[in-house]
């Protein structure tokens, strides 16, 4: 703290910033002047002109003007002012919860006002909630609207927004006399190239947009002094991330040596070669494992592409020395599955495999704990169980994560922290179904090595797509009939145009019941959201098993489950879908050797974003130009995960909006942390702050 007031001008230089105030800052990260100049609008309010009631819209943030027309107290649950009025095209209620005599008295009929806030839906006009307003002169009436956008911070608690615009707005003037603390961090030569401005024009322009600014660039973030600062943050973020990665090459590990008899009797058990992309991977990890730094490295794969069998060659390094390795799953079903496989594939070799859950009853769990601590169980998999504290590994030199692709960089961190011993840390391996595009993922994950399964296993078909009306229903359930009088087995995904997830399962519930209705001879299982997770398992081990024919699901069915035998996948509102999930959900099927299918069922009109979609979705299987198009279509917060790496709590940057720069930022981040050490650290203070570093971790 003391340190971080130290770096800058300190925050008491601003009027009406006491203690008080300065706590809440903190809070947002501001410790000094400087900060504040670094806490950037979220959005802008376009208060420079007035919006006639008739077009406004639900969401919007708009400036009115109108006459009242009516002030009423209501009496219900709660008494209330509601005060309406009207500008010629249109009405629009004024809701107040918390008024006195004299403000009703104020808005009296006939009175003009001008007023801000957001719009929203009200039983029978638009409303506004708590509106800024003012009353008017008919003299100053028409003149009087701002002459820029208002920028709109962050904010936290007890901070208003007035609040923090008079400190930008001080900070701004400091800046503007050369009171401040500002360096350039950003090379003359990275400037000059991409023809960005200089700090100080850009955090002006940024706070306070001039009256002629492009509202539209401003709003999408396009302009170009947005992009001179997401340059920064966007180097900021990734030489912070490469710090983590140099810090990680400091800590000691267990340097695994080649041992290739037993990789060689595992590959002559299975029934199939390895693919070309798998024996790349392979050696890609062979080769970390075998320095004296912790591996880092993520597998990206689609789905089906094989990371399993490439993630046990790794264990199988691990165990050949006579180390320990325990492999994570982020679901029970998964976790199991896995189990399942691999006991299968390394009990021959000899090699004995543990299995721990969360749910184990006490007397095959202190079985399970006791052979991990003592060594006997080589390999131990399970779900998040694994990390308990009371979980002691003798010799754990190698972690496998399965499916965590909305695993940020801090769980990342924690999970690895959890296998350190004596100082001595395990290696890490991730795998992630979840592809996302080069450039974008040598910033999200910055901190970590990547490989590419970029092929799948020979003899793959791609699985029929086709995209229907849900009116033509029928012919749907007779697919679905004739799929299990063959022997197949069927996923039916509901999903609801509600979010509710209550809803949802209804949804569920109602198809489950009309698909048995229509389909008697079908054996029919259900699994959604609340429906206890043992149950849940249960229906999926049935379903397994082969014991039941069509499961009817909410997209509760995991990412990873394996029944080859399914060969039809139908999903309902396909068009609510992202395109990652559903090529997640189609992934499902299709893995057998019979021709599959999978049937997009949409509800209603479609938009042209949902269209373009869906066929998407019936033009290509490729997990990776998917994920590009999810990314054009949707955005990175949600092609990356809602808790992904951080990265998308970024200030200003956008990784979608400045995908452009990524190959510019990745070059320079290089270049900076080699030649300008200082210069690369000044960097992070600015944007990431010292609370937020990773490198202490
Ligand atoms: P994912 O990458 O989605 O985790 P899995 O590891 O579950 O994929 O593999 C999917 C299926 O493909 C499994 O049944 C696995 O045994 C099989 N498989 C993996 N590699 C090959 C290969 N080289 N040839 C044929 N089948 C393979
Ligand atoms: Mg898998």
């Amino acid at each position: 703290m003391t340190q971080q007031t130290q770096r800058g001008t300190p925050l008491t230089a601003l009027k009406g910033v006491g203690s008080r105030v300065a706590e809440k800052l903190a809070r947002l990260q501001i410790h000094c002047v400087e900060d504040v100049l670094f806490h950037l609008p979220i959005r802008y309010e376009d208060r420079t002109r007035i919006v006639p009631i008739g077009s406004l819209r639900v969401g919007d943030h708009a400036v009115v003007q109108g006459e009242v027309q009516l002030t009423e107290i209501k009496y219900g649950k709660r008494r209330m002012l509601l005060c309406h009025i009207s500008d010629g095209t249109g009405v629009l209620v004024l809701r107040f919860f918390y008024f006195n005599a004299q403000q009703k008295e104020s808005l009296a009929r006939g009175a003009l006002i001008k007023c801000f806030a957001e719009v929203r839906k009200g039983p029978k006009h638009l409303e506004m909630v708590h509106p800024e307003y003012k009353l008017l002169s008919e003299i100053q009436a028409a003149a009087e609207v701002d002459e820029a956008l208002t920028a709109v911070y962050p904010t936290t608690e007890g901070l208003h927004q007035l609040s923090l615009r008079n400190i930008s707005e001080q900070a701004l003037q400091m800046m503007q006399n050369g009171q401040l603390n500002l360096q350039e961090l950003l090379p003359q030569a990275l400037l000059a190239d991409q023809a960005l401005p200089d700090l100080a024009s850009a955090l002006h322009y940024i706070h306070r947009p001039p009256p002629d600014a492009p509202v539209q660039a401003l709003v999408e973030r396009e302009h170009i002094m947005q992009k001179r600062l997401a340059v920064e943050e966007l180097l900021a973020h990734t030489i912070s991330m490469r710090q983590l990665r140099a810090t990680t090459r400091l800590h000691k590990t267990v340097s695994l040596a080649a041992d290739n008899l037993l990789l060689e009797a595992f590959h002559d058990s299975l029934p199939f070669q390895l693919t070309a992309a798998q024996q790349r991977v392979t050696q890609e990890i062979m080769r970390d494992l075998e320095k004296n730094y912790p591996m880092q490295r993520l597998v990206q794969g689609d789905v089906g592409s094989g990371k399993t069998v490439v993630a046990v060659n790794a264990a199988l390094r691990a165990v050949a020395a006579g180390y320990q390795v325990a492999f994570m799953a982020p679901t029970e079903i998964l976790a199991e599955q896995h189990y399942i496989n691999i006991s299968n594939w390394l009990t021959p070799l000899g090699i004995e495999v543990a299995w721990l859950s969360g749910k184990l009853r006490s007397a095959p769990r202190k079985q399970a704990l006791q052979k991990i601590a003592s060594g006997q169980a080589k390999v131990a998999v399970g779900t998040h169980a694994l990390f308990q504290d009371e979980v002691v590994f003798d010799q754990l030199a190698l972690v496998i994560i399965d499916e965590q692709h909305r695993f940020g960089v801090h769980q990342r961190l924690a999970l690895r922290e959890k296998g350190v011993k004596q100082g001595v840390h395990p290696h890490q391996l991730i795998m992630t179904a979840t592809p996302i595009p080069r450039t974008l993922a040598m910033t999200a994950y910055a901190d970590l090595d990547c490989s590419i399964i970029d092929e799948l296993p020979p003899g793959r078909k791609p699985v029929e797509t086709v995209v229907l009306p849900d009116s033509r229903r029928d012919e749907v359930v007779q697919r679905v009939q004739a799929a299990c009088q063959q022997g197949r087995q069927v996923y039916w995904v509901c999903s609801l145009i509600e979010e509710s997830e209550a809803l949802q399962c209804e949804a569920a519930e109602d198809t489950a019941s009309t698909l048995a209705e229509l389909l008697p001879e079908v054996r029919l299982g259900l699994v959604h959201g609340r429906i206890k997770q043992e149950q849940k398992e249960k229906t999926m081990q049935q379903f397994k098993a082969h014991k039941l024919d069509l499961m009817v699901a909410t997209t509760v069915i995991e990412v990873g489950v394996d029944v080859p035998n399914a060969s039809l996948m139908i999903i309902e509102n396909a068009e609510r879908f992202g395109l990652s999930q559903l090529h997640q959900l189609r992934g499902r099927v299709g893995r057998g050797n019979q021709d599959s299918a999978c049937v997009l069922m949409y509800h209603g009109g479609l938009s042209d974003n949902a269209r373009s979609r869906l066929s998407i979705m019936r033009e290509t299987s490729d997990g990776f130009v998917i994920a590009q198009k999810d990314l054009e279509l949707r955005g990175p917060g949600e092609v990356l995960g809602t808790r992904q790496t951080g990265i998308q709590q970024m200030r200003i940057a956008d990784l979608l909006k400045h995908q452009d720069l990524l190959t510019v930022v990745n070059r320079w981040t290089d270049q900076l942390i080699e030649s300008e050490p200082v210069v690369a650290r000044q960097l992070v203070q600015r944007w990431i702050g010292e609370a937020e570093q990773f490198a202490s971790v």
